[in-house]
């Protein structure tokens, strides 16, 4: 294992007394990332796409074998996005003014403050001490606001397990991090395209690869402000925008554009309950789900928004009620979409 791959491999003997104590990004604002937590960066100008990392990252997380083998690169033809059976795909780019093609690879960026947790009333994700955001499949509802609130659409839904369907993403392998293991598809990238370390390392790397070699990289580290950092980073020699990447994100946290708004939805009571009750209807999960479970979870949802409802709705009507209404309209019409696509 070389020293560029993972720094703060020392650091990492420590993972083990933080792990536990998991966090919820939920209310933090301009949380700033966990202390010496630790992310990947992403050298886009080293990736010569062979795919590696997605055959490692399925192996170690006991996913699937895909139809087209690993080393099938037909695959670069068309723009993959995550799913529930590959938590990164790595895409092609054919940049303007570049003779060769530029590779990138996708996965869950681990926001310092994810959206995907802000949203989540049962909290099955989780922003941890590590850096990694995890997900908790045991109390998950299957309600899949997280899908719709994730920036960089990384969520990915089981439909098509008829019990106990999960959402999907990479987990920045914790469990293997936890134990002072490489994530597997940094371990396996044989260029080096991938350095897992502590993000302010990773910081350091990549500003100083900027400067030595500035007519091989673009100045600006991807991930470092956008919506409020990332713990993945990338660093590339072409236009982010140009290989994909959202460059109207701006630098505000994901909860932090959304507490008036996607934060109230869950406690508009008249709605919530009613929405939650006609995804769990629409769900797979309705034949692995008992009617007092349902009724229980509802209850508990409606409790718990009649106790936020007026601090949280006097601070949204004020400054947010049309973003609400979006919100809201976005909601149920993903529940519709969902519904169509079960009863096809
Ligand atoms: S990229 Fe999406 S799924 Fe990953 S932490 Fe951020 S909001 Fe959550
Ligand atoms: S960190 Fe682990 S889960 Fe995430 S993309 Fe890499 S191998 Fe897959
Ligand atoms: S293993 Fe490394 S070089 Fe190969 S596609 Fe993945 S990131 Fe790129």
């Amino acid at each position: 294992m070389s020293r560029r791959k993972f720094l703060g491999w020392i650091g990492a003997a420590g993972i083990g007394s933080t792990v536990g104590k998991s966090a919820l990004a939920s209310g933090n604002k301009h949380f700033e990332g966990y202390p010496g937590s630790f992310g990947v960066l992403h050298d886009i100008s080293r990736c010569v796409g062979c795919r590696s990392c997605e055959a490692a990252c399925n192996k170690v997380n006991d996913l699937p074998v895909p139809d087209k083998a690993f080393t099938d690169i037909s695959v670069l033809d068309e723009k993959r996005r995550t799913t529930s059976k590959a938590y990164t795909v790595v895409n092609r780019y054919d940049v303007a003014g570049k003779k060769e093609p530029v590779f990138r690879k996708n996965q869950c960026n681990h926001c310092l403050e994810p959206a995907c947790a802000s949203v989540c009333f049962v909290r099955a994700f989780k922003k941890t001490p590590t850096g990694a955001v995890t997900y908790d499949p045991n109390v998950c509802v299957g309600c899949r606001y997280c899908m719709i609130a994730c920036p960089f659409e990384i969520p990915a839904y089981e439909y098509n397990k008829a019990l106990e369907p999960r959402v999907m993403k990479c987990t920045m392998c914790y469990p293997r991090i936890s134990k002072g293991q490489l994530p597997g598809c940094v371990e396996a990238c044989p260029v080096e395209a991938l350095t897992f370390g502590k993000r302010e390392d990773l910081l350091m790397i990549a500003r100083e690869r900027i400067r030595k070699y500035p007519d091989r990289y673009i100045n600006h580290i991807y991930g470092e402000t956008e919506m409020g950092g990332t713990n993945w980073l990338y660093i590339s020699g072409v236009a982010f925008s140009d290989i994909g990447m959202r460059e109207d994100l701006g630098v505000t946290p994901a909860p932090e554009l959304t507490s008036g708004a996607l934060a109230a939805v869950p406690v508009v009571a008249g709605l919530w309950p009613v929405l939650l009750m006609g995804i769990y209807a629409i769900s797979k999960r309705k034949e692995s789900i008992s009617q007092q479970e349902i009724e229980d979870a509802v209850r508990a949802v409606s409790d718990k928004a009649d106790s936020e409802l007026a601090q949280a709705l006097a601070k949204a009507r004020k400054e947010q009620e049309a973003a609400v209404r979006k919100e809201v309209r976005k909601a149920l019409e993903e529940a519709a979409r969902s519904r169509d696509k079960e009863d096809i």
